[in-house]
């Protein structure tokens, strides 16, 4: 371990402070930095090594992701807790990342996956997901706060440091709301979250692919509860996720599961003649044949067999797996997975020999069943599994937190932004401030006005997703634009500036630009998005482009309808002196006609032509309106 030097300042013992990369794993959490005193002597010629560590908690690297409440509501995290899973299942909450950012509509039918009891703490089925232990409540953010507060004071201890900042990793696919929840529980644990990074790309760091500057990485993460698999690309030092897919119930549990039902089925019982705690027990000894059947020079003997005593329903069962049963019982999760690889790819329109690189990621891929099946499809490349795939992800974010803290250059990071961002404006239509795969941090801001005279209010409507009209998409919050001087219609300049932060936050601000009247908020996204639904805003979008694209031109055709009446109805109010009786009627009669056909929801066409028509009739002597009122402005210019 590197000593870090303590510094003594006016008599005060000051800590030294440490920036770390955490990654808040569903099963296991690790804490990772890059010491600073490392020399290394090469050819003679000291250099600084900047490697990243993990930094052990209670001694040991990986912190199972569990909390658990004794009787007092007192928690605690980590290895103790974890064996609270099979003794109190009702008191020991784990994977609680997959309840990060998630409603209880959500998670209603894996309710009785867990242990703990998952309540309906709200009438809107939008709200956060709650755990009851004992009569008390607990969310989320509270509880990937004890797990972060517990990573972050063992390893001060460890080191004798502050840690103040932090870099956290999340998976490619979470969306505003579970990053912002991971956000929050960072700075409730006292950490500034410099940065939320992608679980992928933080792998990839950690195996240096971002110093080849350029090429395409496909990671494969298979960790206790979730596989995902994200192709990267990668462009001068750059990566953007070009595609991100899995399921976030699917894992090495499920391995352990399924031997569980294989073993079950082998003595003739059903999971529900054991107790919750012997079927808890069952998985943990089904995890353990897994992990040594996985080992080298057993998988290698297809008749190797791992055999355990286990005493439920009041009897002995011998519990016996070999290598071949194991392989076969697990295949179709491993298909599944496969299936997710080939899905990615053809989102990402690559074929497999255009993948550089393939990382290996989460402690599953130590299954040696992985790297069988991913060997064939990539057979031109070697497929990254050097450094241990469950600390490669927190070893990556603790080289990001290395550079935020400006101690290297040779990565930089730039991530994009998953489905567009932009405002509802006149009939319902989304437009499109930041789109999709816009690098951030950005900045946009873009002009809009008013459709009715004397409007003072301005109600800004955010949304995300790629749908054309806004009803389709998701809503991220509302704000009202208030007291805009009263202004006839088209008139008020709106200035609406969407600014997305490193970590995918996003701040809306708006200004009335003659008045100065403005309004900034910070979109708080509500919670609970559907896992896939990310993934679906983006199918929809592509299936329903063709029709979005005819309703968007409708829209477009009616607005500009609707402002064709307004501003003829407006031009003869006040230039009637100069028109004669028929034009007026005439007139009347066009604009009567347009809005007719818009109060009718006529096709496109039809009302384009009324528009010309209306155009037509009225442009000779809107002319000569123009000209009389030039006429007079020059005559006041030589009066000057
Ligand atoms: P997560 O990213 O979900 O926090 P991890 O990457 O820590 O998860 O992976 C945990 C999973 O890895 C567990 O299901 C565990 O059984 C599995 N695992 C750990 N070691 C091995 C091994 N040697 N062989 C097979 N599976 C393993
Ligand atoms: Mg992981």
């Amino acid at each position: 371990m590197a000593k870090i030097g303590i510094n003594i300042k006016q008599g005060k013992i000051e800590l030294p402070k440490v920036i770390v990369g955490i990654d808040l794993g569903t099963t296991n959490s690790l804490i990772a930095y890059v010491p600073n005193s490392e020399k290394s002597d090469v050819c003679g010629v000291e250099s600084i090594k900047r490697e990243p560590r993990i930094i052990p908690v209670r001694g040991q690297g990986l912190v199972p992701s569990v909390v658990y409440f004794d009787e007092h509501g007192s928690p605690s995290v980590g290895h103790y807790a974890k064996s609270k899973i099979a003794q109190e299942p009702e008191r020991t909450i784990f994977s609680v990342k997959r309840l990060l950012g998630k409603s209880y509509k959500d998670l209603a039918d894996k309710a009785d996956y867990v242990g703990y009891k998952i309540i309906d703490s709200d009438s809107t089925s939008e709200a956060m997901v709650k755990i009851e232990i004992d009569g008390k409540f607990y969310n989320p953010i509270e509880l990937s706060f004890l797990i972060l507060k517990e990573i972050k004071t063992q390893a001060e201890k460890e080191l004798s440091v502050h840690i103040e900042q932090a870099v956290i990793t999340v998976p490619a696919y979470f969306n505003d709301s579970q990053r912002q929840a991971t956000r929050d529980a960072g700075k409730l644990a006292g950490l500034d979250v410099l940065r939320i990074i992608n679980e992928p790309t933080a792998a990839s760091i950690a195996y240096g692919i971002a110093e080849k500057k350029s090429g395409n990485v496909l990671v494969y993460d298979l960790g206790g509860g979730t596989f995902d698999v994200s192709i990267l690309t990668l462009e001068e030092g750059v990566f953007e996720v070009l595609a991100t897919h899995g399921n976030t119930y699917l894992g090495g549990d499920d391995l352990d599961r399924s031997i569980a039902e294989f073993w079950l089925k082998k003595h003739q019982l059903t999971s529900n003649q054991l107790s919750k705690t012997e079927l808890q027990m069952l998985r943990m000894i089904a995890e353990e044949a897994k992990i040594y059947l996985s080992q080298d020079e057993i998988w290698g003997h297809a008749e190797a067999q791992f055999e355990q005593v286990f005493q439920c329903v009041n009897i002995n069962l011998t519990l016996t797996l070999s290598v071949s049963e194991l392989q076969n019982t697990v295949a179709p999760l491993i298909g599944e997975t496969l299936k997710s690889v080939h899905k990615a790819l053809s989102d990402a329109e690559l074929k497999p020999d255009q993948i550089d690189e393939v990382v290996l990621v989460g402690g599953s891929t130590r299954y040696p069943g992985v790297m069988q099946a991913l060997m064939p499809i990539f057979p031109h490349v070697f497929i990254n599994n050097r450094i241990n795939p469950d600390e490669v992800v927190a070893l990556g974010a603790a080289i990001e937190a290395d550079v935020l803290a400006g101690n290297r250059s040779d990565v930089l990071l730039l991530d994009v932004t998953p489905l567009s961002l932009g405002i509802e404006t006149a009939g319902g239509l989304m437009d499109v401030l930041i789109p999709r795969n816009s690098k951030i941090p950005t900045r946009l801001a873009r002009e809009y006005t008013t459709s009715v005279d004397g409007q003072v209010n301005l109600k800004v409507s955010v949304f995300q997703g790629e749908r054309e009209l806004v009803g389709e998409n998701r809503k991220l919050g509302e704000f009202i634009l208030k007291g805009i001087p009263a202004m006839p219609a088209w008139l008020p300049k709106i200035q609406i500036q969407f600014a997305l932060n490193p970590d995918g936050i996003l701040k809306v601000a708006a200004k009335e630009l003659r008045s100065g009247v403005e309004q900034e908020v910070e979109i708080q996204p509500t919670y609970g998005l559907t896992d896939s639904q990310v993934e679906e805003m983006l199918l929809a979008g592509f299936q329903n482009a063709q029709s979005d694209i005819e309703l968007r031109l409708n829209q477009e055709t009616i607005n500009e309808g609707n402002q064709m009446v307004y501003t003829a109805e407006r031009f003869i109010e006040k230039n009637g002196q100069h028109l004669s009786a028929e034009e007026i009627a005439g007139s009347k009669q066009r604009i009567e006609d347009l809005r007719c056909l818009l109060n009718d929801k006529a096709d496109r066409n039809s009302i384009n032509k009324q528009i010309e028509l209306l155009n037509d009739y009225t442009r000779p002597f809107a002319e000569r309106v123009m000209d009389i009122a030039i006429g007079q402005a020059l005559k006041g210019k030589t009066l000057d």
